[in-house]
């Protein structure tokens, strides 16, 4: 007995033991060497020039409406103009090319054939103002009011100020004379908030024509974050490195019909219960591989001892974790492929038993699940003789690739940012939103999506929202960062 107790004694110590060491190993790691460190100075910037463009931009209403029919191309054309004017010297270093009616891709060819191109992107069209909210507004949202160093306006978040800081760092470099070995191109979409179905796809057609296959391409994201990420109060930046796709499904229970004065025990609507019942008990199996893995185990090298310890003993509190996460929506929706019944029909009159009652489901996949393999799987869970599952008009877009978040882009990318951002943790992440890079995917070898610049809880409410605004100090920021991704990009031999 008392050796039993010695012996459990011993594992339990060693366990600690164990626990303790990795839990003390588990901080940030060196960098992965392969690319010198960015080696270019933090540039002096004018801020209030930057501002003034920004300002200036927001003040063309180049909104994407779902209604065609509203699409205001004089002031598409107008922004166009205007871009030219402001930033002459790109305008004539680089080679434009207007895409897709008002897509703009800029060429700055560089020296060296041999070396693969890179691609930064951002777009200029903005979501509307859903009508009266305008005086929810502290400052008229097509203003461009500066005030207490912040720029206000519809497109000063998304994405607006990612085109103009990419131009300020462009304009920057070429007067300051420098010259690319390895070609660079910018591209700025009109149609972004509508799929890009116009611009990013003709962009992408057009490089594919011209036999372009990129290195690595940079469209907008995730960002620098802090107080969001929970156990890290230090900023924190994850760049997305793969986005969530999206189908949507019904699940239609079938009945005989009839008169509501003798009903079965089980009508349609019964059946189609329980079906989404079943759903919500079965979410779509999840888990802390791969990229998800990736991304808590980078970031979790900069939190407390507590929550470092978990992560680094994934072995011995991993399922705990796993539940963990499945609990919170923002968590849960990086584990797995997602959930949501949006749409529900039954029968068209109160005293009528329907014939069919239909619930429409939206399910984001995680890069893991293919379309087919959801499908099987809904179908497998609601399985019922009455029960069908039906994809409305083969409708679905698979989730990208995941980029390799070891290769030189993603490495030139975080340099850049830490030698503005200082040593902050940045790790891959997953978008559960979808941007222009679904097309750009096509022609790169890895598409990035991130912006550099820093955003807080209360700025979230800005996306597509209400008071949408950008501090002046990130503007700075993103300037800086895009002129040393610029710089840095030349790195490689590839
Ligand atoms: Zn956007």
């Amino acid at each position: 007995m008392k050796k039993l107790i010695l012996i459990l004694f011993a594992v339990i110590t060693l366990i600690c033991l164990v626990v303790a060491v990795r839990t003390v190993l588990h901080v940030p790691e060196p960098e992965h060497s392969g690319i010198k460190a960015s080696g270019g100075e933090i540039r002096k910037v004018n801020a209030n020039d930057i501002a003034t463009h920004l300002s200036e931009a927001i003040q063309f209403p180049t909104i994407s409406n779902q209604d065609s029919a509203l699409f205001q191309a004089d002031v598409f054309d107008a922004f166009i103009q205007w871009v030219l004017k402001t930033y002459p010297k790109s305008a004539q270093r680089m080679q434009l090319e207007i895409l897709g009616g008002y897509s703009l891709l800029f060429k700055w060819q560089g020296s060296r054939a041999d070396l693969k191109p890179v691609l930064l992107t951002a777009h200029y069209d903005v979501v509307p103002v859903i009508p009266g909210s305008e005086e929810l507004w502290d400052h008229s949202p097509f203003g461009g009011v500066i005030a207490d160093d912040i720029v206000w306006g519809r497109g000063a978040l998304d994405d607006k100020s990612a085109v103009i800081s990419m131009l300020e760092a462009s304009e920057l470099l070429i007067s300051e004379g420098f010259e690319p070995s390895r070609t660079i191109y910018f591209s700025f979409g009109h149609d972004e908030e509508l799929g890009g179905r116009q611009g990013a796809a003709s962009v992408t057609r057009h490089l594919s024509s011209q036999g372009v296959q990129l290195l690595w391409s940079l469209d907008e994201g995730s960002f620098v974050t802090q107080n969001i990420m929970a156990g890290i109060s230090d900023p924190v930046a994850t760049i997305n490195v793969a986005e969530k796709g999206s189908v949507t499904l019904q699940i239609v229970a079938k009945a005989e019909g009839g008169h509501s004065s003798m009903p079965p025990r089980n009508n349609a609507i019964g059946v189609l219960a329980e079906a989404i019942t079943k759903l919500q008990d079965n979410p779509v199996p999840g888990g802390l591989e791969g990229l998800s893995a990736e991304m808590l185990d980078q970031l979790s090298r900069y939190m407390p001892f507590t929550e470092r310890m978990i992560f680094a003993n994934l072995w011995l509190f991993g399922g705990i974790l796993e539940s963990t996460l499945s609990e919170s929506q923002v968590t849960n929706a990086m584990l797995r492929t997602t959930t949501a019944p949006t749409m529900l029909s039954g029968s068209v009159k109160v005293n009528v038993l329907p014939i069919e009652a239909i619930a429409t489901v939206n399910f984001r996949l995680h890069p893991r699940d293919s379309i087919d393999d959801l499908q099987a799987y809904i179908e497998y869970i609601v399985a019922h003789p009455q029960i069908e599952v039906r994809r409305p008009g083969d409708n679905g877009i698979a989730a990208s690739a995941v980029s390799d978040w070891r290769s030189e882009g993603f490495q030139v990318i975080s340099r850049s940012l830490r030698s503005v951002y200082g040593d902050i943790a940045v790790a891959p992440g997953l978008m559960v939103a979808g941007s222009d890079s679904r097309h750009y995917t096509k022609v790169a070898d890895n598409a990035f999506r991130f912006n550099p610049i820093l955003v807080g809880p209360s700025d979230l409410a800005g996306f597509h929202g209400t008071n949408e605004k950008i501090g002046i100090e990130n503007l700075v920021k993103a300037t800086q960062v895009y002129a040393l991704i610029i710089e840095n990009s030349q790195q490689g031999s590839q």
